[in-house]
């Protein structure tokens, strides 16, 4: 038999020597980069469907690196996982938020949440709790002013004490990119879960794909049911717009209002 040439598997091999040494950068890189300081957050708007208030916002994770490259967190957010940065991550994200929170509070509702993003691997980590009070004590922050965001996944094997100690805390609870997964609704309804956050991948097909449409019928009733708050993730034109506001869904996020922005570029927009 011919087999693989010796060219081919040499060339295989230099190319994962590549990538392999090209994500050991990036990692030191991100490493770096977390401990300088230098990840930037962008915030997104999420907006009440019948007043048009900024409620809140969603805090997203930036990362340019020194040769003024963007890297996408889809990049960098898995590779912090992996690496095991993700907790010095949050901390770096945390603190970020909590002063852009301080900027942006003359110009928002006594209601407005920011709300931040937390990874499965992280819930498990004790020192969670901790480590949020810290940062918000330092700024002087109560958690009522802070939502956060966990996925399906992060909830599949969940100590429920975590949960309520972060509610008993102050903070509100979503459940993000709702309907991916797999968990019962049965099992989700006993979690202290505040908001569900109507995955972007639903919404894209709506008003015109039926099932997309009655999917997202049900998850706003399903919301309701337990009471709680709704967002719809990834509106980007008026006809999503129009549907979801018939439907009764409470809060919208997407290109439609706003980009996630540069904090100077969100103070803009919630002052007009
Ligand atoms: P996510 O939590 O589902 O965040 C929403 C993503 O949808 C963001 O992508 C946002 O920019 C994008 N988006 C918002 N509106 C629209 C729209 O109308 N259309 C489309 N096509 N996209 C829209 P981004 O910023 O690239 O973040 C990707 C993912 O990275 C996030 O998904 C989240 O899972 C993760 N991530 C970002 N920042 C953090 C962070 O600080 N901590 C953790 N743990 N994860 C983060
Ligand atoms: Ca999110
Ligand atoms: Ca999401
Ligand atoms: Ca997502």
């Amino acid at each position: 038999a011919k087999g693989i040439g010796k060219g081919t598997v040499k060339a295989y091999q230099e190319s994962m020597t590549e990538t392999r040494r090209s994500s050991l950068t990036l990692e030191s890189m991100l490493r770096e980069a977390i401990d300088n300081r230098q990840l930037d957050v962008h915030l997104q708007p999420k907006v009440n469907l019948v007043s048009g208030e900024v409620e809140g916002a969603e805090v997203l994770a930036r990362w340019t690196t020194a040769d003024n490259e963007r890297i996408a967190p889809d990049v960098f957010i898995p590779l912090a996982e992996q690496a095991g940065l993700m907790s010095r991550l949050t901390h770096c994200i945390l603190v970020k938020a909590c002063d852009a929170f301080t900027r942006i509070s003359p110009f928002v509702p006594e209601s407005f949440r920011l709300a931040v993003n937390i990874s499965a691997g992280e819930l498990a980590d004790e020192n969670l709790l901790k480590s949020l009070r810290r940062v918000l004590t330092e700024f002087d922050l109560a958690a009522d002013r802070f939502e956060i965001e966990l996925t399906e996944t992060a909830l599949i094997d969940v100590d429920i004490n975590t949960l309520v100690s972060l509610k008993e805390a102050g903070f509100t609870l979503a459940l993000d990119d709702f309907g991916t997964g797999y968990s019962s609704l049965s099992y989700l309804n006993r979690l202290p879960i505040d908001t569900l956050k109507i995955d972007r991948s639903f919404i894209a097909n709506v008003p015109e794909d039926g099932s997309s449409s009655n999917l997202t019928r049900s998850i706003i009733s399903i919301a309701r049911d337990m009471n709680c708050q709704v967002v719809a993730e990834g509106v980007e034109n008026s006809e999503q717009h129009a549907f979801l506001e018939k439907e009764n869904c409470e809060l919208a996020q997407g290109y439609l209002y706003s980009k996630p922005l540069p904090l100077t570029e969100f103070v803009e927009f919630v002052k007009t």
